[in-house]
């Protein structure tokens, strides 16, 4: 298939910024990009750095030899907004030392009326303000800015389709990020989400597939499908494709490559979609189903839309189907109303599933969800009692589920190499770290490993 190419619009503007550096410039502008939260937002950033890349900039490490300083935000925890204020704040010195130099803001956070009334009034010196669905436009903003003289400042939330055809540079050249869509229609009470990054879309899944097909094509040997509910991928596309069988496509592509996926979210997650995990040999036998409270009571107040049993029969058909199946899972410890019965009923569930990891957060607010306004009566400090009780079961677990992996063959891509001579790190599809006895030149393969022991690591030989 044909790819869509980027906005005709958009490398117009481009063309112009390139043109206007050549003019002004005597060697090529620099760019520093800080990216803060989730691997969406290291995503988006690695989008607007192959925009940045299409206008002439180059990149650097220091912020004190830039001409553009760009922060992609996160607005999913208080203390990392302000780190951001913080942050941005200390650039300013670098615009009185450098003519011309340009700082812009924008992600989550920017999403948030108070947030840009902020900047609009207390960072005079930050140039470009924008939103989450209009990173595909940075060469225009760049453009106005450097024509104009005017700040710019665009957080329309307009749930437009997503662009296709924005120009990547990804971070790494082994393991790479792909997002399938965009968005999220859950409303989660405690959850910022939909309303920063607006109403779920999903790309089309020729463009994905060819996406996909240019990073194996390119070496990369895993590809991680991206989206905030990856399980509902393909709701309003033309032609109707649903996650499992996207996943099915993705599969076919030739070469040796893994898939991972994340987030998925159980109220989606089909028993179609556990088979397709079970029949593509190069996805990840790996689920990581975030259930965040075992409390039935608990998960209605969270609009989970699922209930502790939908989810243990879920994990038992998962288990059923992909008896190597590896489990993780997110859990919020202490949400408003949750008593410590509750809270021992999440317990009870992680006793139950037994899984390999699991991220765990103590309940945080965020300004503007539902549950920020929560009665919720629970101290700070009794809530850390509980995540500790928490911690040291799945300290057991995962203690018990490494000891016996030991005598198991895995998959594992070898990433580095290890301390020790002769050995490469690398990870199962279990997302587990295992030291491989393996030659330097292996770096970057899949190779099939027996695992041979377990004491603060699990130890492997190439089979
Ligand atoms: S599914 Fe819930 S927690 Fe996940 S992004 Fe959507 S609203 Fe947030």
């Amino acid at each position: 298939m044909i790819p869509s190419s980027y906005s005709a619009e958009q490398t117009a503007y481009a063309n112009r910024v390139a043109a206007y550096f050549k003019e002004h410039y005597s060697t090529q502008p620099l760019a520093h990009v800080i990216t803060y939260g989730c691997q969406q937002n290291v995503s988006d950033s690695e989008r607007m750095k192959g925009e940045l890349a299409l206008m002439g900039y180059g990149f650097t490490a220091d912020p004190a030899k830039a001409d553009f300083i760009l922060f992609n935000t996160c607005a999913v925890r208080e203390h990392a907004e302000d780190r951001v204020y913080g942050n941005v704040g200390a650039m300013k010195r670098y615009k009185r030392t450098k003519k011309g130099m340009l700082i812009g803001v924008c992600g989550c956070m920017t999403q948030q009326d108070r947030v840009v009334e902020r900047f609009q009034k207390s960072f005079p010196f930050v140039d470009l303000v924008f939103g989450t669905q209009v990173q595909h436009r940075l060469p225009e903003f760049i453009y106005r800015r450097l024509t104009t003289g005017k700040r710019v400042y665009e957080t329309k939330l307009d749930n437009a389709p997503i662009e296709e055809g924005v120009p990547v540079r990804r971070d790494g050249t082994l393991k790479g990020w792909l997002p399938i869509m965009a968005g999220c229609d859950n409303f989660c009470t405690y959850c910022i989400v939909p309303y920063v990054r607006g109403r779920e879309r999903s790309r089309d899944p020729e463009e994905i597939i060819y996406e996909a097909t240019e990073m194996v094509r390119s070496g990369f040997k895993e590809i991680m499908l991206l989206g905030q509910n990856v399980n509902s991928y393909g709701k309003g596309l033309d032609e109707p494709v649903n996650f499992a069988q996207l996943l099915r496509r993705v599969n076919a592509i030739e070469g040796d490559f893994r898939i991972r996926f994340m987030t998925s979210h159980p109220k989606d997650c089909s028993l179609e979609l556990l088979d397709a995990i079970r029949d593509c040999e190069k996805v990840a036998k790996h689920l990581h189903l975030p259930f965040q409270s075992g409390s039935d009571r608990i998960l209605k107040t969270m609009n989970r839309h699922y209930d502790r049993e939908k989810y243990s029969e879920l994990i038992r058909q998962a288990k059923e189907r992909i008896p190597q199946i590896t489990l993780s899972a997110d859990i919020i410890v202490g949400f408003p109303g949750e008593s410590y019965e509750d809270f021992k009923q999440t317990i009870s569930l992680v006793e139950e599933v037994q899984f390999a990891s699991l991220f765990t957060f103590i309940f945080s607010p965020r300004e503007g969800t539902p549950a920020a306004k929560m009665a919720d009566p629970v101290s700070r400090e009794e809530k850390g009692k509980w995540f500790q009780e928490l911690l040291a079961v799945q300290e057991k677990i995962n203690e018990t589920y490494l000891k016996n992996t030991v005598g198991t063959v895995q998959r594992v891509l070898l990433e580095e190499l290890s301390e020790r001579d002769g050995f490469c790190i690398g990870h199962t599809d279990g997302n587990v770290s295992v030291e491989v006895q393996a030659s330097p030149e292996l770096l970057g393969s899949l190779v099939t490993v027996h695992i041979d022991s377990y004491e603060r690591h699990l130890v492997g030989t190439i089979c």
